[in-house]
């Protein structure tokens, strides 16, 4: 085989090329995958078998001026980095179709492969297989040289077998890049096989890492543009690896609670601006750079790792960062963290595991006021119990089968039950009934809730269209309304339109809504309800005494009716000191001129109480626990006109 003028120039441009390439790499800034890794080989082995060819075809033909071992290591070393590059583009195509999870069925064929090559080529100026030198020192290749270019067309083939199976999972420049690289490298080695001096495999390999550096995992996709931060995509690569590999961490992940009014006043670009300075500040204090934020106010900091601090200190920190206040557009900002702590290895199997762990303790720490928590496996059971909750709100939307049920509300004057509200109900095959002080939060948090409003509200337009309960003299319904629905622009033009549609006269509807702690818009909140009462409509304030800006609710918006919350009636039943305290709110709504409505009535001491005091409507499982349409009638068929002392019992 010696003898022949191979042509160098290609080899040339390839070096400058891949100069070029690794520069551009170099420069850019870099998040660690493994597919970024091992383009940075493919580069790295093109680079060294371009030299090393060089090299080879420059001593080719002064072979016997050198020693036989130097003349054997420099073409060795050739084909090693050459088949090298065969190998590093197979894992690569395994790591991108299936993400970090290379099965040992790959791992396996690669170490087959890669043991085969460098086995065949260490033991070639023995076994004189793959190449060898004659005794005149000249450069021959033995049986086996063939072998070397159909392995590697055979690696081409397994790549792309890969591809077209997982070609979907791929970015359109992935997928670019593997067909460039794979039409170039067949076309190189069909070519030098019909034209051995024509070495241009180098060549076509750098030609299409251009496009491979194109399609690269962008490091702008893993950073988070508004806060500059990693994102949620770099922060499941991070703890996916952390999983596949087995390897120990802990994280604290933590929301910052009390910023709703702020944001809601210093608008999006002012909020992005502070959840940044937040993030910055926070991140030189733990002196780390495993920093993540996932949206929502929701961040993470890994701990327990190399250049990270531990979970405790991270803890420490973080609550004292915020143990004094923000400044917030001049004014001063008390916000409370609340901390998920989190440790691998302990219930967590997936990524999805560590995130729906950490989001569920999140919010349970939020709601119940608890600063610091650990996550645990009965957050991954709520979790999925919440999917399963969304899956079945979901489909009750589509298929419209809530189930609307009606408490009375009794007139303490008149002795008749001349209302009810209208309170929604869910069942799930599995689950049974799923109250809606558990799914209506769901719903809230998901936008589901203005779907499930409409759908109850015509529930009860439709009941009403029959008259029935009006024949029996009730004058109105209660329906519930979300805060969010409130802050829908357009939600009382839709219920008028609602009401239009079933000829239901608005004076028949009476809507509650509940206090709302930081609400920093009531602009459309009251629109909405002036809009309403203008055609006829009424409003209650519900849940009265369980909010927090009751006083300012009171005044500002135009509610006629107050529901006093069970939870004042109850303990006022056990205490003087609390039934003190009801008794003055009541007299204190009386001369608002607020008609009073108490709620969680299930005594007659409490009917004989709250009559005395000046209540005007009672409601409660004294009179009926809310019940299906059909019994409501029923049960108003029975009680609708008992006069005074009506006492009905379940
Ligand atoms: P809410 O508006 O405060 O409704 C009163 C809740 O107290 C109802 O629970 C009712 O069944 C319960 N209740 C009434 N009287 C008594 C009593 O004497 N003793 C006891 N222990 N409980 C009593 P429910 O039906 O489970 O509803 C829970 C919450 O779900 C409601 O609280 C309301 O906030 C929400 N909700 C229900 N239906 C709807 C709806 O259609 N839309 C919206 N947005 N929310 C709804
Ligand atoms: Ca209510
Ligand atoms: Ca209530």
């Amino acid at each position: 085989m010696n003898g022949i003028d191979y042509v160098t120039e290609y080899e040339y441009v390839t070096v400058a090329l891949l100069c070029v390439l690794m520069g551009l790499y170099c420069a850019r800034r870099k998040f660690h995958t493994p597919s970024n890794t091992l383009f940075l080989m493919m580069m790295f082995y093109t680079f060294l078998s371009a030299v090393m060819h060089i090299i080879t075809t420059k001593t080719l033909n002064a072979a016997d001026t050198l020693p036989l071992w130097l003349n054997y290591t420099i073409h060795i070393g050739y084909l090693l980095a050459y088949d090298f590059i065969a190998i590093m583009y197979m894992i690569y195509v395994i790591a991108i179709t299936k993400r970090s999870h290379i099965e040992l069925m790959d791992r396996v064929l690669a170490c087959v492969i890669t043991a085969g090559y460098v086995i065949g080529l260490l033991t070639t100026p023995w076994t004189k297989l793959i190449i060898y030198f004659d005794e005149n020192m000249n450069y021959c290749h033995g049986p086996l040289f063939l072998s070397l270019p159909i392995m590697a067309l055979m690696i081409l083939l397994y790549s792309l077998l890969l591809f077209i199976r997982y070609r979907k999972e791929l970015k359109p420049a992935q997928n670019i890049a593997i067909v460039i690289f794979t039409a170039f490298t067949t076309v190189a080695t069909i070519v030098q096989l019909i034209l051995p001096e024509q070495i241009i495999g180098n060549f076509a390999i750098a030609l299409s890492l251009v496009m491979f550096l194109i399609s690269l995992e962008n490091p702008a996709d893993y950073i988070d543009s508004s806060t500059g931060c990693s994102n949620s995509a770099a922060f499941y690569i991070t703890i996916d690896s952390f999983i596949s590999h087995r390897r120990s961490f802990s994280a604290v992940a933590f929301r910052p609670d009390g910023l709703n009014y702020f944001t809601q006043l210093i608008g999006l670009k002012e909020s992005n601006r502070l959840c940044a300075g937040i993030a910055g500040q926070l991140m030189s204090k733990l002196d780390t750079k495993e920093f993540y934020f996932l949206g929502d106010w929701t961040f993470v900091v890994i701990t327990d790792i190399k250049h990270s601090p531990s979970r405790e200190e991270a803890v420490k920190l973080i609550s004292e960062f915020f143990d004094s206040p923000l400044k917030i557009n001049g004014s001063d900002a008390a916000v409370t963290p609340y901390i998920c702590t989190f440790a691998y290895p302990d219930f967590a199997e997936s990524v999805k595991d560590v995130i729906d762990s950490i989001d569920y303790t999140l919010r349970y720490t939020i709601k119940h006021n608890i600063p610091v928590a650990a996550a645990t496996s009965e957050a991954i059971e709520a979790k999925k119990r919440e999917m399963r909750i969304l899956a079945d709100i979901n489909q009750c939307i589509i298929n419209n089968s809530f189930e609307m049920y009606y408490q009375p509300l009794y007139d303490v004057q008149s002795g008749r039950f001349i209302s009810a509200e209208a309170l929604i109900r869910m069942r799930d095959s599995e689950l049974g009934f799923i109250s809606p002080e558990e799914f209506i939060p769901l719903a809230e948090a998901n936008g589901l809730i203005l779907q499930i409003g409409e759908l109850a509200f015509r529930s009860v337009c439709e009941f009403l269209k029959s008259g029935c309960a009006q024949k029996l003299g009730v004058e109105y319904i209660e329906v519930n309304l979300s805060v969010i629905q409130c802050l829908q622009e357009k939600l009382a033009s839709q219920f008028i339109e609602i009401m239009d549609e079933y000829s239901i006269d608005p004076r028949l509807i009476n809507f509650e809504i509940t206090e709302t702690a930081g609400l920093a818009n009531y602009d459309i909140l009251i629109k909405n309800m002036k809009q309403l009462i203008a055609h006829g409509v009424t409003f209650s304030m519900d849940d009265y005494g369980t909010g927090f800006s009751t006083a300012n609710y009171l005044i500002n918006l135009p509610t006629d009716t107050v529901k006093i919350d069970k939870s004042i009636l109850w303990p006022a039943m056990e205490s003087g000191e609390a039934f003190i305290i009801l008794r003055h709110t009541i007299e204190m709504l009386k001369s608002l001129r607020k008609k009073i409505v108490v709620e969680g009535v299930e005594t007659a001491e409490m009917v004989r109480l709250l009559s005395e005091i000046g209540c005007d409507y009672l409601q409660g499982y004294y009179y009926s626990k809310p019940v299906p349409a059909d019994a409501y009638v029923d049960f108003l068929k029975e009680n609708a006109f008992a006069g005074e002392n009506t006492t009905v019992t379940e």
